[in-house]
């Protein structure tokens, strides 16, 4: 008898109906025996349509008050699943975050989670009843409601798998599992079977937007088997695990991520000398502006330029920091390019093979995609390139690792 940790989202949870065939599909599992703890996300939509509501009254909502508010859509979705299980004749109860508890420090809208008392939850598991906790929520030490980002839910629950000691945690989404790229560009990228925690991170740090990057990192940190599901379809999903030594042959690349989010900007004509990296990138951070790819060069003169990528939202406010930067070091020039593209392969096989690199640069030169920027890590190569290529290449390298394979 396993203890499962099930998560629904939102589009799972998106209507009565939904609602209805979730239920059956809890008491199927509780029915083979299973203890069963399920977290949901509000309906799909409602989180949106609660900050219409907010931004209609206030510009600049107290976020405490934020938080009071969103966290109603998970709080509908809860009573409502209970609902529906006990009338299928399942004993079944709900907890909000507070009720938990689930508690938070006091970062309203990005709160991190401290600790969870599974006391409650535990004691009904006992006696049989299926549990449904509100996803996304919290409270800190003095009582205010706290909630934990965007996509907040899954963060939950893999922390309620990991307080519960849970045998595994699963991720019901409208996706059927993790795949090698995202299908709607190469049609013919599939489903993995396994993917490790550090590929699953790096993949979503990279652009896959299948998991809450936190929810992934948290679940790595703790040891918690992670699992990938659909609500829609039956299957095994993807299951996101450590690394296993026993795997005979690990895959070199598992997965291709992208995204469109980044703008490059480029400094040319500074002084190549001790602490002018610091002054043009610390100007850019200490708004707040998050640098992802940093590439620094020096021309034959003695002059240095660097260039880096900011969020497309940030460039407007990066540019001036950084125009205002180069009137100070009297600088040649500052460009900025908002149609840029970032495409990365992942995978841990990297660690164990040599020139992999060279390959994916070998792959982009015959599509004839000039590549601005590279980054790596020890189990990712990524490259910023012209937006219009972005398809393109990673159609290309999809390919060229054979990933449509099945493995
Ligand atoms: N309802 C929240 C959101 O839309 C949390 C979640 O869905 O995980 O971001
Ligand atoms: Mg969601």
């Amino acid at each position: 008898m396993a203890l499962i940790v099930q998560k629904y989202g939102g589009t799972s949870v998106g209507s009565v109906e939904r609602i209805q065939a979730v239920a059956e599909k809890v008491r199927a599992d509780h029915e083979n025996g299973h203890r069963m703890v399920i977290t949901v996300s509000a309906m799909s939509g409602e989180t949106n349509r609660l900050i219409g509501l907010a931004r209609q009254l206030n510009d600049a909502p107290a976020l405490r008050e934020m938080d009071v508010l969103v966290s109603t859509g998970e709080q509908v979705t809860i009573a409502l699943l209970c609902m529906a299980l006990q009338k299928l004749g399942m004993r079944s109860r709900s907890y909000t975050g507070g009720q938990v508890a689930i508690e938070t420090d006091s970062a309203h809208g990005k709160a991190r989670i401290k600790r969870i008392d599974e006391h409650r939850l535990q004691a009904d598991l006992n006696e049989g009843v299926i549990v449904v906790v509100a996803g996304f929520q919290g409270v800190d030490e003095h009582s205010n409601i706290t909630t934990l980002g965007r996509g907040g839910s899954d963060t939950t629950a893999v922390a309620l798998a990991a307080a519960l000691k849970a045998d595994e945690c699963q991720i019901y989404t409208d996706v059927d599992g993790v795949y090698t790229t995202d299908p709607r560009v190469v049609a013919e990228a599939r489903r993995l079977n396994v993917i490790t925690f550090e590929e699953m991170i790096e993949m979503a740090s990279q652009g896959s937007k299948v998991l809450q990057i936190r929810a992934v990192e948290f679940a790595g940190k703790y040891g918690v088997p992670l699992r990938v599901k659909s609500s829609f379809v039956d299957g095994p999903g993807t299951l996101i695990t450590l690394e296993d030594d026993e795997q005979m042959e690990k895959p070199v690349v598992s997965g291709i991520a992208f995204n469109r989010d980044e703008a490059k900007l480029t400094i040319r004509g500074i002084p190549d000398q001790p602490g002018v990296a610091a002054q043009v990138l610390g100007s850019i951070s200490d708004a707040n502006i998050e640098i992802d790819v940093i590439v620094q060069n020096v021309a034959k003169d003695n002059s240095a330029s660097i260039t880096f990528t900011v969020n497309r939202n940030d460039l407007p406010q990066a540019e001036a920091l950084l125009r205002s930067i180069a009137a100070e070091l009297g600088a040649e020039e500052v460009t900025a390019d908002s149609k840029i593209a970032k495409v990365a392969i992942v995978g841990v096989g990297m660690r164990s093979h040599a020139g992999v690199a060279a390959r994916m640069f070998e792959c982009l030169a015959e599509e004839g995609i000039n590549i601005q920027l590279i980054t790596t890590s020890e189990i990712k190569i990524a490259v910023v390139i012209d937006e219009r290529y972005l398809e393109l290449a990673v159609r290309a390298l999809h390919a060229k690792y054979d990933l449509e394979r099945l493995r």
